[in-house]
């Protein structure tokens, strides 16, 4: 049958909202899943920033790149890794442009919220052991309780060595919780707010309820538990001031849904930009490329980006900056020529609360990467909002290679909001905007992706570094 002039012209002109799901072929939808498999892997296998640099590094060694030399003139093809005190990474490939012409610039963050350690963690409380936490990051501290939690991070002790402890994760490990009310005596608890369900000072740990043996001590449970971690890694109870211990949701990512097209996991946000931005960067530092490429593994972003490894620091600036010098040109002029993708997930409409969602500027799971010109909140208050010429050229390059996109700001006007690290790398003068995946019940323990939007989000970070921007 013939189109309708109506049909026609709707066609020319309406934006389709596109599935992923039916618009790919069998094929690239193979390709899909099967880019989603070691995506799993590295999820459990990176479950905090200093796993994931560790295990970013070793990919990137396998693949030739070397420690950052500050001084050294890079040649193109060279590959780089530079390791912000093992808690933020940027590694890169030198491109044949020259690089006062600019860099193209992935930006992910690969901290995610948690219960972090107190500095001073354990105590013991009618015969029971704890720790004492402090939430990291947007946490619903209701959805951590009453659940299996692993413990992660890494020591240091007074005599500079670093212990990395991992404990909760291996099938034979033990695991650790926060205790909930029974519902048989929460009637007071009951009458609180959600925010409130558990405060802050209840988000306490259990670790232990066996005492040591000795008619001569106190506190003889948390004794017993200090001395298991003393045999067992050498840490004293002042170990803990120079530690960073979390603890995350125990156990590996799963597929989600009969048809498997889902992944839920711990900590999409970001990894899952971080893990699409390294494959994207490792295909291409093997093209001999043309342009100069700058990954960037941030930290601290769900704390605003602060601290020296959050990208409110000015480390990426210094290493560009290095990375230039031996040309004899100047950072700002590479920093003015650049490009970046603040690579950083959405939040996914959720049919459940649909009321917190305007559906014409949200992002749908399966319908592809999300750009978001503006991020922020009320007014765009604390926004990168990108001017509209870039976001018009980003737009270009996922329609000519044909990547599926989407667009979506976080919610409702007045809803809430959230920004990224766009806008720290925009206040470099650098071109920013906000692309990533669409990310379904955002900083809960189990977060939920789709594998047609994880592929395609590595797709278009590969063509935004191989663009001519
Ligand atoms: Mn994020
Ligand atoms: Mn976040």
């Amino acid at each position: 049958m013939e189109k309708t002039k109506g049909e026609l012209l709707k066609e020319q002109l309406f934006l389709k909202a596109e599935n992923a799901t039916t618009k790919l072929s069998d094929e690239e939808l193979k390709k899909a899943h099967d880019f989603c498999e070691p995506y799993k892997k590295f999820m459990d296998d990176a479950k905090i920033e200093n796993e994931a640099v560790v295990v970013a590094i070793e990919k990137l060694e396998a693949k030739g790149y070397k420690p950052f030399e500050s001084g050294k003139k890079y040649v193109p093809g060279e590959k780089f890794y530079y390791n912000n005190r093992g808690r933020a990474l940027i590694f890169g490939t030198m491109g044949t442009r020259p690089i006062e012409q600019g860099v193209k610039i992935l930006a992910s963050h690969i901290d995610s919220p948690r219960l972090d350690l107190k500095q001073r963690p354990v105590y013991e409380k009618d015969e029971l052991a704890l720790f004492k936490t402090h939430y990291y990051g947007g946490v619903r501290k209701y959805q951590w309780v009453a659940r299996a939690l692993a413990l992660h991070g890494d020591v240091y002790k007074k005599d500079g060595s670093v212990v990395h402890v991992t404990i909760g994760e291996d099938e034979n490990d033990p695991v650790f919780m926060v205790s909930d009310l029974l519902p048989h005596l929460s009637k007071d608890q009951n009458q609180r707010t959600l925010k409130d369900g558990l405060k802050g000072e209840e988000m306490n740990v259990v670790i232990g309820s066996q005492m040591f043996k000795d008619d001569k001590v106190s506190e003889k449970v948390k004794l017993n538990i200090l001395n298991i971690l003393f045999e067992k890694y050498g840490i004293i109870e002042g170990d803990f001031l120079s530690a960073e211990l979390t603890m995350v949701p125990a156990g590996k990512s799963k597929d989600v849904g009969l048809d498997r097209s889902l992944i839920g996991a711990y900590g999409h946000d970001d990894r899952v930009c971080a893990y699409t931005s390294m494959m994207a960067e490792l295909d291409y530092g093997d093209e001999k490329p043309e342009w100069t490429s700058i990954v960037v593994f941030a930290d601290k972003e769900e704390v605003g980006s602060d601290s020296n490894t959050g990208l409110h620091s000015a480390f990426m600036e210094y290493m560009i900056a290095d990375l230039a010098a031996p040309y004899g040109v100047p950072v700002r002029t590479v920093l003015s020529h650049s490009k970046c993708l603040s690579a950083d997930v959405s939040a996914a409409f959720d049919p459940t609360f649909p009321d917190v969602y305007e559906r014409n500027n949200s992002s749908f799971l399966n319908h592809g990467v999300c750009i978001v010109k503006y991020t922020g909140s009320g007014g765009k208050s604390g926004t990168n909002d990108c001017y509209a010429k870039f976001a018009g050229d980003v737009r270009r390059v996922m329609d000519d290679a044909g990547v599926i996109w989407q667009t979506g700001e976080l919610g409702k006007v007045d809803q809430g909001g959230g920004g990224t690290v766009a806008k720290f790398v925009a206040a470099l003068d650098v071109d920013t905007i906000d692309i990533g995946v669409p990310v379904m019940a955002m900083h809960a323990p189990m977060e939920v992706v789709a594998k047609t939007d994880v592929y395609m989000t590595y797709r278009a970070f590969y063509e935004f570094l191989k663009a001519d921007l």
